[in-house]
């Protein structure tokens, strides 16, 4: 094979979609280079910037004929901001090259020769779907206080104030909050040097109840004139938590462990599926509530619940799928290691009036084991939603001991989900029904739900 060299320049053929929505090329020898920008059916011109033995890291230096697919990107900072991989690809063929990777997968990695996919779930517009937006705050060469995004991979801010992915209210927040920070001279917060005040503003909007949360991450306990600011934030209809988080420490983690209310109440209410959350800026929740409403409504119909069921919901999270659940099943057990998250799901089970679900904390891999040596552990359907690394092995092996009707697994990382639906099937079951849904459109990212049966 030719050596390739860092600097070098290649033209490829783009025919592939990489797992974070890089573009994928190989040279005629069959080597490999991910091409950040670059979409399928692209002819470009890259430079090698990292070379491996079998693949390399490739700059977009020039696009010599587009792919039929693409689009204009409608955000003027797309590129420099990387949270969108995939806004240069027409929304249809995103739709189709998220299917097709969960296809691939399935048959590369699971042996299943042909996959029963039901067409994916996209969304109805795929801009303005994040209920949550995260925007640092620092300042510009000239030394204006601005709030944007970090450019990729970097801790420079590109300033943006109206990310097309998030609710339209935040520019409008934005706006406030740094006309408050230039009136006041109150600084933000300067990494290099560990000085200033405002680190990020944090926004979460309840999509289904209108309700909106401004959190400031501030290097303090308190800001001047924070009256001000909250009376400013009022007048936004809406406006139902004005909220200070302290981050003192010198670190990349956003959030400190206090909170406190400036005005309003200390968290908003969201539904989802006709179930209410309660969400404090700590709380994780879902970013995309009308697609997560689609996923667990399909993993639901996957479950075939006739309200007599017992099921785990293992990796449960704050409870969403296990509250879901839990209105058409006999009884829901669900297991999770972050005790806060367990604390959120016993309390919205609480809010919702839904005594049929038990929680436990602690590592499924060690739970579940446990469970199943202390009482037998019953289960009819068992429903995972992994990590990104999928499911450990003693979880897995446990379930297959267990030997419920139905699994139904929630992936959000297809090659893991294929390599143990592969491990699943040597223990006597079938995929029987494979859905994807679109919850981070413009991104690389797919859900999948996945029914196996006993064979
Ligand atoms: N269904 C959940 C989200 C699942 S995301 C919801 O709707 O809220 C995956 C979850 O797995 C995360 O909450 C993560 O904290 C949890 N997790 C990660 N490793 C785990 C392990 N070893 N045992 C149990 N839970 C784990």
């Amino acid at each position: 094979m030719e050596e390739y060299r860092k600097n070098q320049e290649l033209e490829l053929e783009i025919s592939a979609l990489g797992s974070s929505g890089e573009g994928i090329g190989r040279t005629r020898e069959g080597f490999t280079v991910f091409v950040k920008d670059a979409l399928p059916g692209d002819r470009v011109r890259a430079r090698l910037m990292k070379v491996k033995k079998q693949y390399a890291f490739g700059r977009l230096m020039e696009i010599i004929s587009p792919s039929p697919d693409r689009v204009e990107a409608p955000c003027p900072v797309a590129r420099a901001c990387g949270g969108c991989q995939l806004q240069a690809l027409s929304y249809e063929k995103q739709l189709a090259y998220k299917e097709n990777k969960v296809r691939q997968d399935l048959i590369r990695i699971s042996g299943i020769e042909n996959p029963p996919i039901e067409p994916i779930i996209g969304m109805a517009s795929p801009w303005r779907y994040r209920n949550k937006a995260q925007f640092p705050v620092g300042r510009d060469r000239e030394g204006r206080v601005v709030a944007g995004f970090y450019a990729g991979r970097t801790h420079s801010i590109i300033p943006q104030r109206d990310c097309l992915l998030g609710a339209e209210v935040n520019r409008r927040i934005l706006d406030i909050v740094l006309g408050y920070m230039e009136q006041y001279g109150i600084a933000p917060y300067d990494e290099a040097s560990g000085s200033g005040l405002v680190r990020h503003i944090l926004i979460r909007c309840g999509f289904s109840t209108g309700e909106i949360m401004v959190c400031l991450v501030v290097n303090g306990d308190r800001l001047p004139e924070e009256g001000m600011l909250a009376e400013r934030l009022r007048e936004i209809p809406g406006m139902t938590a004005v909220l200070l988080n302290t981050n003192r420490e010198r670190t990349n983690v956003i959030l400190g462990h206090t909170v406190r209310t400036i005005w309003g109440k200390g968290y908003i209410t969201d539904m989802i599926g006709g179930v209410s959350f309660q969400i404090s800026p700590l709380s994780f929740y879902q970013v995309n509530p009308r697609q997560t409403e689609k996923l667990y409504g399909q993993a639901l119909e996957y479950a075939g619940l006739t309200g007599q069921e017992t099921v785990w919901d293992v990796y449960c999270g704050i409870g969403t799928i296990s509250l879901f659940l839990a209105r058409r099943a006999r009884q829901v057990w669900g297991v999770e290691v972050v005790p806060q998250a367990i604390e959120d799901a016993r309390r919205n089970a609480a809010l919702n009036g839904i005594e049929n679900v038990e929680f436990f904390v602690g590592k499924a891999e060690e739970v579940l084991p446990e469970q199943y040596e202390k009482s037998g552990l019953r289960a009819d359907v068992v429903v995972v939603d992994p990590p990104r690394k999928g499911c450990d092995a003693a979880v897995l092996e446990t379930i297959l001991r267990v030997r419920p009707d139905r699994i139904v697994y929630i992936s959000c990382d297809p090659a893991t989900m294929a390599r143990d639906v592969k491990v699943l099937g040597n223990g006597g079951y079938s995929v029987e029904k494979v859905r994807c849904v679109d919850m981070f459109g413009m991104t690389g990212h797919v859900e999948t739900c996945v029914l196996l049966g006993r064979k």
